[in-house]
């Protein structure tokens, strides 16, 4: 719980940086996608009204053949098609209706003559007025004209206005060829629809995934944090999920670096840093744990102290350096023993401190000789210098009560050794 309760600040950086921009992106693709395809319908359903337009009067033409004329009479007037009296023939147009579902209206001047346009009493909407400018720009310049909102009758229409021309060139009339505006957008919208659905679908997987990355992302870096601010803490010992570990990128990099900075700091608080054996303060600490471990199992234990013969006549024979290249030698070799065995580290100067772990006694100290025998074969190479060296060992098994105790007894043992020709390892009791 405590992961996804921290790192608002980095998730509100993250939402900033991926969603929203995501959010935007979707928002203008949807908004042009909608836009350019509602204007490429309506240019759709313009071009059809534009050609029904035409075929209306192609229609007109073959079936009447020659020129629009009017008769008028005291309060009457009639429109011909050739010698076909249109008005009052509803028959042509509605049938296109019935087969095209547009409306269509035929005018003389701007006085709707015959149309399939109904009131809401079903009444044909005949001798009602086309408006004014329309007229004027229809009739007067004789072009064909589309309009997206022309109310008739408390309805607004998607509309083609053409004039009707004669074979004179005159006109004296327009016809009508239109769509509702309600139908046209409903048709926009069911176009639309699929995009914008779409287009929600796919941000909302593109968030689903910069989120799942994000929090993954977060969580990597919660794990590194927590490990250094525990190490900040003293907790040298703490772990990094593995599964951060594996990681083969910068994230990955920085976990391994806290670890290897944890190690370096341990390694500076427990090893002494000539020889690279622990060092005196955190073997004592070592040390209570493998006591605390035994008195719990019931296993033994074993403790033994080196201290490098005549040591100090190296440091005057072939110098200080020398005598350092001779501790690091006899270290690397105890290391060497004590692995699988226990450890060694450095007491003092040229002093040694050996813990076996489940040892007893007797095979301490055979593991001694065994060093002590490779420790006498070796010869140490320093520059020109070849240098031979012993040491002396006192080993003492472990068990309950102070460790001072202990390692006083290994140590009373190293001191008879000294006393009592150096180079070998004592184990039995002193009696004093
Ligand atoms: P013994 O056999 O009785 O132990 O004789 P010893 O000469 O080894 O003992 P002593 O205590 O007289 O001399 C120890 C010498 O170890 C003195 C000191 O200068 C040297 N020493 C201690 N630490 C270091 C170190 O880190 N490097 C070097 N080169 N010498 C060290
Ligand atoms: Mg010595
Ligand atoms: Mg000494």
């Amino acid at each position: 719980m405590e992961k996804w309760s921290r790192g608002g600040g980095l998730r509100m950086t993250f939402l900033k940086l991926s969603v929203l921009p995501i959010l935007l992106l979707t928002l203008i693709v949807t908004v042009f996608t909608v836009v350019s395809s509602a204007r490429t319908l309506r240019r759709e359903v313009e071009s059809g009204l534009r050609d029904l337009n035409g075929a209306v009067c192609a229609a007109y033409d073959m079936i009447y053949p020659g020129d629009y004329t009017v008769v008028e009479e005291a309060d009457a007037l009639y429109l011909f098609k050739g010698d076909h009296q249109i008005n009052e023939d509803y028959s042509v147009i509605d049938e296109i209706k019935e087969n095209t579902g547009a409306e269509i209206t035929i005018s003389y001047q701007n006085v709707r003559v015959i149309t399939t346009l109904t009131d809401a009493n079903n009444n044909r909407l005949t001798g009602t007025m086309v408006s004014s400018s329309i007229t004027r720009e229809v009739l007067g310049k004789k072009i064909g004209r589309f309009y997206q909102k022309v109310p008739i009758g408390g309805t607004d229409y998607f509309a083609y206005y053409a004039p009707l021309i004669n074979s004179d060139g005159t006109s004296i009339g327009m016809l009508f060829v239109a769509k509702p505006s309600k139908e046209v957008e409903k048709m926009v919208w069911k176009t639309a629809t699929p995009i914008v659905v779409g287009a929600l679908a796919v941000s909302a997987v593109m968030i689903l995934i910069v989120t799942m990355f994000s929090n993954k992302f977060l969580q990597t870096l919660i794990g590194i944090e927590t490990l250094l601010k525990k190490t900040a803490d003293g907790n040298l010992t703490a772990e990094l999920e593995p599964e951060i570990l594996k990681r083969e990128d910068e994230l990955g990099d920085m976990g391994k670096n806290v670890v290897r900075m944890q190690k370096s700091i341990r390694d500076l608080i427990e090893l002494d840093q000539l020889t690279g054996l622990y060092n005196r303060r955190y073997v004592q600490r070592k040390l209570e744990a493998v006591q605390a471990k035994s008195l719990e199992t019931g296993e033994p234990f074993s403790v033994a102290i080196g201290d490098i013969d005549f040591f100090k006549k190296v440091n005057d024979t072939y110098g200080h350096e020398c005598g350092d290249a001779v501790l690091m030698d006899v270290s690397a070799r105890m290391r060497e023993l004590m692995k699988g065995r226990g450890f060694a580290a450095r007491w003092g100067g040229e002093e040694f401190l050996l813990v076996f772990e489940n040892y007893r006694l007797e095979m301490a100290a055979d593991s001694l000789e065994d060093l002590l025998k490779l420790i006498r074969s070796r010869t140490v190479a320093f520059q020109e210098e070849k240098v031979k060296i012993t040491m002396t060992f006192g080993v003492t098994e472990g068990g309950a009560g102070q460790l001072d105790r202990i390692i006083g007894e290994a140590d009373k043992k190293l001191y008879y050794g000294k006393n009592h020709g150096r180079n070998q390892v004592v184990q039995q009791n002193i009696v004093e």
